[in-house]
């Protein structure tokens, strides 16, 4: 039998009424002036002693008891818990419902993560890391590009120097993000342009090939500027690395430029740009068209003319399903004074 003294205090008043209390029988014993009460010790909870202090037993009602008798308080707790195996399991039950559902929180947070974390943070990381890393990024693109991929345009150089004085025109007029247009010849793109980090612009002599004017080169431009303003294609090479982005955003380090430098090319024509960036370029490309007093159906009519075009899967187009949806702002009939 366990015996011990303390105070007790009824929960209604804090008053403290000096109690003796004993162990017997499975059962929790109190006797004081006016007091006699008995608990099972399935009513009762003992909380651990902090430090030194007192140690508390709750006890129906809001009462309590307290003890400075640790070691007394020890043994009840021993007796509580070993008197109520089928506590314990409820306990362990609830506490596996707990780990069951935090694996279920986890597993949905990792997936929102991938889903939308990733992304979020790669535009947060591009708009952050440094104009010269992103430039260095484009540049190891291009180059491996130029290696593998892309071969020199065999445009004459007068149709490249009339376009290039076109676009810098329209950028005398309105803004523009720092860029540079390029002519590549290649198979492997067909008919396309691409917005490199750093703002190189590809243009494929395929693409110039399909266009009837220059008019409507430039409108595709003005989309690959969209492109290069909201640095998607260093979002795109970011989102690549997966979580890793989390630790770019963070300590603004890239491990290695090479490597997705190395990645780009590929991305871009195999799984393109997601269709927010389209959106988002398309976008730039209508008021920067209408700004610039070009009609946006130019846009319109050589995207649509590439749709017809498409022999292979390496266009402009990869990443819209809905071409038809995607072009009709372009169609309505724009306002220029
Ligand atoms: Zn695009």
């Amino acid at each position: 039998m366990t015996s011990f003294s303390g105070d007790l205090f009824d929960g209604r008043s804090s008053q403290a009424h000096p109690v003796s209390a004993s162990l017997d029988g499975g059962q929790l014993h109190l006797t004081g002036e006016d007091i006699a009460l008995v608990f099972s010790l399935e009513q009762i909870d003992i909380a651990p002693p902090v430090g030194a202090a007192r140690g508390v037993v709750h006890l129906p009602e809001g009462r309590e008891l307290h003890s400075i008798d640790l070691t007394a308080l020890a043994a009840l707790s021993q007796a509580t818990a070993t008197n109520r195996p089928e506590r314990w399991a409820r306990h362990l039950e609830s506490r596996l419902g707990y780990a069951l559902v935090a694996l279920l929180v986890s597993v949905l947070v990792m997936f929102a993560g991938l889903r939308w974390g990733v992304p979020a943070v790669a535009q947060l990381a591009a708009h952050t890391l440094p104009a010269g890393l992103e430039r260095n990024i484009g540049e190891e693109s291009l180059s491996l590009m130029d290696k593998f991929s892309l071969s020199p345009s065999r445009l004459p150089l007068s149709r490249q120097r009339t376009l290039t004085q076109q676009l810098a025109a329209q950028c005398r007029k309105q803004a523009c993000p720092p860029h540079q247009l390029l002519f590549r010849n290649s198979t492997l793109f067909g008919a396309n342009a691409m917005a490199l980090p750093g703002g190189a612009i590809v243009v494929t002599d395929a693409l110039v090939g399909l266009a009837l004017n220059n008019t409507e080169l430039i409108a595709v431009i003005a989309h690959e500027l969209g492109h290069v303003a909201h640095r998607h294609s260093l979002r795109l090479a970011l989102q690549s690395i997966g979580a890793g982005v989390i630790l770019v955003a963070v300590t603004g380090d890239i491990g290695s430029v090479t490597d997705l430098a190395a990645g780009l090319p590929s991305l871009l024509l195999q799984k393109g740009y997601s269709r927010d960036m389209e959106r988002e370029a398309d976008a730039y490309a209508l008021a920067w068209l209408n700004t610039a007093c070009i009609p946006p159906r130019h846009f319109a009519d050589i995207l649509g003319r590439l749709d017809k075009d498409t022999t292979d899967s390496t266009t402009l187009l990869d990443s819209h399903p809905g071409t038809h949806q995607r072009l009709e702002p372009f169609l309505v009939p724009h306002l220029c004074s």
